[in-house]
């Protein structure tokens, strides 16, 4: 039974994952109840550890592609793997994650009359041609390519969230999430940030793709969490799409130096293949998110960055074995880089 001190129960599916832990973490500190929802492909048990304790959290794996049965209040849906590297490895179980995920979600949300919150993406630009993006544009996606299975699958879910709007007049929230960083990102995760902290701490060559001159404006996890919570507190009629990111834009190689000033690294720089249709530039425009939510980023990247770098120091210095305690109970189809 539900105790009175809750205001109310929440859903998050993904919610083992990066952004998802946090999540969970500020809702719990919020007074609500939270159920974790996640498969563990790429989320990790120790990213909820601390929380298992805690009356008010419950985890449950399960796979959002198969229909979702629970009593709650409000949905956020995060479960989508969201780095290159994963979301390439089984693109068609991406596409089925974000396509299948959207139609269990928003299914449940109808059904318990809910609100339901999406996690969509930057990537739905594409390789934009209107800089920095407004919500407005419409995006320039390749349809067919390497990043097709995440930017299609996410654009999909999109445009189911507006159809169960007009057509069930569900109540949904839709936010695009631009480039997010900070701790329990994976130390393997492959994206740029976690990529280049690891290296640098291990002294190891840091990897720039390309030339290091496309851009990419990077918020801290815990102003994007305060975002999203914003979102979902806004009343009905703001459905979104709505930007949410930092839009203090930075080259990959301007980045690649901040880590090395911060870490205090001896890393060298190694160029790279640009990987095929990597966007050459992004940065949100984030007017509708500061008129609707009253919302901005408050953490400057090399501040972010310093408290990144602390998590992983800790995180390497228990694994110098090379051993990941967290590889215990993993989905059985994560890619290698993760489980091994
Ligand atoms: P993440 O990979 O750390 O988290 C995703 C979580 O979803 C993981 O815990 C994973 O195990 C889970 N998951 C994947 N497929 C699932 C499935 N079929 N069923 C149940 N759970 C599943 O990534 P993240 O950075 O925390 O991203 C969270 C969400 O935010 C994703 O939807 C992502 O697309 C979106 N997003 C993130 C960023 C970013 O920069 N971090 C940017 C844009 C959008
Ligand atoms: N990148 C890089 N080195 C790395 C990982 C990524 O130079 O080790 C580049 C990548 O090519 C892209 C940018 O950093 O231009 C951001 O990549 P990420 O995978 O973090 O996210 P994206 O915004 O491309 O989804």
């Amino acid at each position: 039974m539900r105790s009175k001190s809750v205001d109310r129960r929440v859903l998050v599916t993904g919610g083992a994952g990066f952004i998802g832990s946090h999540l969970c973490e500020r809702l719990l500190a919020e007074g609500a109840e939270v159920l974790c929802l996640d498969n563990l492909f790429t989320g990790r048990k120790r990213n909820i550890a601390h929380l298992l304790g805690n009356p008010a959290f419950e985890f449950l794996r399960h796979d959002v592609t198969v229909p979702i049965q629970a009593e709650v209040d409000e949905i956020y849906n995060l479960a989508c793997p969201a780095s290159p590297v994963h979301y390439q490895f089984d693109p068609v179980q991406t596409t089925k994650t974000s396509v299948m995920g959207a139609i269990n979600v928003l299914g449940l949300a109808r059904r318990l009359r809910i609100p339901v919150l999406q996690a969509s993406t930057s990537e739905v630009y594409g390789d934009p041609q209107i800089h920095p993006q407004p919500e407005t544009y419409w995006g320039n996606v390749n349809p067919i390519g390497p990043r097709s299975c995440y930017d299609e699958g996410k654009r999909c879910a999109e445009t189911l969230f507006f159809d169960y709007h007009r057509q069930h007049s569900l109540s949904i929230k839709v936010v695009r999430i631009f480039n997010t960083y900070g701790p329990r990102m994976h130390p393997n995760d492959g994206r740029v940030v976690s990529n280049f902290v690891v290296q640098a701490l291990k002294n190891q060559p840091i990897t720039i793709f390309g030339d290091g001159t496309q851009t990419r404006s990077f918020c801290y996890v815990d102003d994007l969490v305060e975002g999203l919570m914003r979102m979902m507190r806004t009343a009905p009629e703001i459905t979104g799409p709505i930007n949410l990111g930092n839009p203090s834009e930075f080259t990959v190689a301007q980045l690649a130096n901040l880590v090395v000033e911060v870490t205090n690294s001896r890393s060298t720089i190694a160029f790279r293949p640009l990987p095929q249709d990597d966007p050459r530039q992004r940065k949100p425009d984030i007017a509708l998110a500061e008129k609707h939510l009253g919302w901005a980023p408050t953490i400057p990247l090399r501040q972010g960055l310093e408290r990144t770098v602390s998590y992983f120091e800790r995180l390497l210095s228990e694994t110098v074995s090379g051993e990941d305690a967290s590889k215990k109970g993993h989905h059985p189809k994560s890619p290698p880089r993760l489980v091994s």
